[in-house]
């Protein structure tokens, strides 16, 4: 039977620069080496043009010439084997960490096809290019360059599953298949990308994981926290065989980390552990942009005017005062499904709100996202009183499927990317398609 996935097609459409960006100008530039094909006649002669918008076109400014066109199309090759470090049309500047507080403005080097258009007064960019060497990619931006291999190659088929099963689809109205960050996955084109990754690439070419005959849903985050928690933990549609709860360590026991908090704080056998790093070079090997810390377990300090502003931010709910906060659900792994914050409103009432879904609590109790949804309130008794809230936690993301620590607490232990992606999606099968 043959294998289905989401994405007909082996080319994928990136959201580079995308019009709530506020883009208004870009240069691109290449190195005399590439191939440039365009739709813009004598374009390829330069090397470098800057792009601006001029009322519903786009004025191209090279050394020689002036241009004035409605949309522009650039490309060059995209085949996985011939990529190397920065090679292809670099772009200056594409925003990482859209919306986040890491947000910033970087420069990316992308490989194969650029349709540049004007959306009302500003830019976007999309980026079509062949899967592999999407992938590729993607698995250079989420590691980082001194990444074991059989992590890289684990991360690699991850990221091709993740792309070919396309079952958020979370863009496919604005006409493109995915965006260029943490939204979906992190693509930073072949600025960052080593010989390493290259090589996971091109050995596990084609390589995915499937369940009855489909492309996996291969969902992955930062750090589990000691348990792999269940999909249906954090998003609708029921359960999902192979995401589900399991301890991140070597043995499995009965039980899940949810039945005792504690006792679960202490648990150090995890693959994903602090302990495990103690002598390692952590932002050698992950992703560039994220925050230095301690991700394992964590404590974070909010005060409580922060979280009535954050209330009424994304309730309308204007409180005087926060008095309790009351956890009434949890997934396996501790993540919190639901909350009610109780407090006393303008007219001096006793009112209470639901905080529900991981993404919505992580976005309520912090002003940078929080780390993850499993935590305990550590001044529970005081709060009342207290002006702030202490929050104790584990983890770094959903921390469904596979956990990126983990798997590189299992490539230190010299586990092959195989066994690391069976322990993490229990029940699929590896397969190459085509
Ligand atoms: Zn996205
Ligand atoms: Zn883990």
């Amino acid at each position: 039977m043959p294998i289905s996935s989401g994405l007909n097609n082996e080319k994928i459409r990136v959201g580079i620069v995308l019009p709530e960006d506020n883009i208004h100008e870009i240069t691109l530039s290449w190195a005399s080496g590439v191939d440039i094909k365009t739709d813009v006649a004598g374009l390829q002669k330069s090397n470098e043009c800057s792009l601006q918008i001029a009322s519903n076109q786009i004025r191209i400014i090279t050394e020689t010439h002036e241009y004035l066109v409605p949309s522009l199309k650039l490309s060059c090759q995209d085949d996985v084997e011939k990529l190397s470090t920065a090679f292809g049309i670099h772009v200056d500047p594409v925003i990482a960490g859209r919306g986040f507080h890491w947000e910033k403005r970087i420069e990316v080097d992308l490989p194969g096809e650029l349709r540049i258009s004007n959306e009302n007064g500003h830019f976007k960019l999309i980026n079509t290019l062949d899967v592999e060497a999407y992938v590729a990619c993607v698995a250079t931006s989420e590691m980082g360059s001194e990444a074991p291999a059989d992590l890289l190659a684990a991360q690699t088929v991850v990221a091709r599953c993740w792309s070919l099963a396309m079952v958020e689809a979370k863009h496919l109205a604005e006409g493109y298949d995915v965006c260029n960050d943490d939204c979906c996955q992190r693509y930073q084109g072949t600025s960052f990308l080593t010989p390493h990754s290259l090589k996971a690439a091109i050995d596990t070419r084609s390589e995915v994981l499937v369940y009855e005959n489909k492309v996996i849903d291969a969902r992955y985050s930062k750090n589990c926290g000691g348990m792999v928690e269940a999909y249906d933990t954090v998003w609708e549609g029921g359960e999902v065989p192979y995401l589900i709860p399991l301890w991140d360590a070597p043995e499995q026991k009965p039980g899940f980390a949810v039945e005792n908090f504690a006792e679960h704080f202490d648990y150090h056998a995890a693959y994903c552990s602090s302990r495990r790093f103690e002598n390692v070079n952590l932002a050698g090997m992950l992703g560039k942009v994220d925050v230095s810390g301690s991700y394992y377990r964590w404590e974070q300090q909010m005060n409580k005017d922060d979280l009535l502003s954050n209330l009424k931010k994304y309730t309308g709910l204007a409180w005087k005062q926060i008095d309790d906060i009351e956890i009434m659900e949890r997934g396996p792994s501790s993540r919190i499904k639901y909350l009610f914050l109780k407090g006393i409103d303008q007219n001096g009432e006793s009112v209470r709100q639901m905080v529900k879904s991981e993404y919505g609590i992580r976005q309520m109790f912090s002003d940078s996202f929080l780390y993850s949804s499993a935590f305990v309130i550590k001044n529970a008794a005081t709060l009342k009183d207290d002006d702030h809230v202490i929050l104790q936690g584990l983890g770094w993301g959903h921390g469904v499927g596979l956990c990126q620590m983990g798997a590189l607490g299992m490539a230190l232990d010299n586990i092959t990317y195989r066994d690391i992606l069976r322990h993490y999606y229990p029940g699929t099968t590896f397969t190459t398609l085509k």
